[in-house]
């Protein structure tokens, strides 16, 4: 917490913090694998993006960033980990205007997470469509990575009611978006499908990541508006995020995708993946090999 090192019981915050009063703050979710953080430049770079927009002044430069962030994996003697970085706007008082907020608090937490159980990479995952509707890009841009997550919470809300682990949600158009927290891609003909983010999601890092080296396995892959209609006559749909991971999706509001077991494209991307996530990124234990 603000270049000191506490233990878990004694990581407090202020009840002042607008960070808590009003979700005014910004955060990255970021994982590392045998040691390597995954794409850790594009996830301090999209800090940064978001501490822009909010017009909030970081205390320390990305690079900086980049050796907190590894230190604290290796403070916790961690090689496979799930990082979560918090910049709130920090302590002012009880009125909105962040201004009055002197100094930013810059929060760490390293630990080791697996979000879904197993059973789910293997078998796939049944979702749903929700009520709630992402958020506007003209209201507040999903593509700002803000501590303001109540329109996810609303949807999640959505999904956990219907017994499922995860959402589909529509943008105000009814175009498809994303999940509560995750990216949505389709694959049809052996094509992949991903929204455009503008459409009302968070330029995802995994997103990119499995953009980049499905084009490079030979894969067309079109970022451009679908509808519902399209997932369920999808032959395979996947969601991606960095807790998520690459995991398939086998019912959509009932309807069984493709044979209703993760399919071939999505398997063999998902091993793509596995390979990836060891080798793009940022050794935390430089002098370490990763086997
Ligand atoms: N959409 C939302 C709303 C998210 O919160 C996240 C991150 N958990 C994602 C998509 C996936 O982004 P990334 O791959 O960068 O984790």
């Amino acid at each position: 917490m603000n270049g000191e090192y506490v233990g878990k019981e004694d990581a407090k915050v202020s009840v002042y913090d607008h960070g808590f009063l009003y979700g005014d703050g910004i955060f990255e979710g970021i994982r590392a694998y045998g040691g390597n953080l995954f794409r850790l430049h594009e996830h301090i770079r999209r800090l940064y993006d978001s501490a822009k927009a909010i017009m909030l002044q970081i205390p320390y430069t990305p690079e900086e960033m980049e050796n907190i962030v590894a230190d604290a994996v290796r403070k916790n003697a961690l090689e496979d980990a799930y990082v979560r970085l918090v910049v709130s706007r920090g302590r002012g008082n009880l009125g909105l205007d962040p201004f009055t907020c002197k100094t930013p608090q810059v929060i760490v937490i390293a630990e080791q997470l697996s979000l879904f159980p197993k059973e789910l990479y293997e078998r796939g995952m049944e979702i749903v469509t929700v009520a709630t509707r992402r958020n506007r890009s003209d209201i507040l841009n999903p593509k700002l990575k803000s501590l303001n997550y109540l329109n996810n919470i609303l949807i999640k809300i959505e999904a956990s009611l219907a017994g499922v682990s995860e959402a589909l949600t529509l943008n105000t158009e009814g175009y498809v978006a994303e999940g509560s927290g995750d990216n949505v891609f389709i694959v049809r003909d052996g094509e992949l499908w991903t929204p455009p983010c503008y459409l009302g999601a968070l330029e995802g890092i995994t997103r990119h990541a499995v953009m980049d080296f499905a084009v490079d396995m030979g894969y067309v892959v079109h970022e451009q508006p679908f509808t519902r209609h399209d997932v369920y006559v999808a032959d395979e749909v996947f969601l991606t995020g960095t807790a998520a991971e690459l995991i398939p999706v086998v019912k959509v509001d009932g309807r069984t995708i493709g044979t209703g077991s993760p399919g071939f494209h999505t398997l063999r991307l998902l091993e793509a993946f596995s390979h990836h996530v060891r080798t793009d990124g940022v050794k935390v234990y430089p002098e370490h090999q990763v086997s």
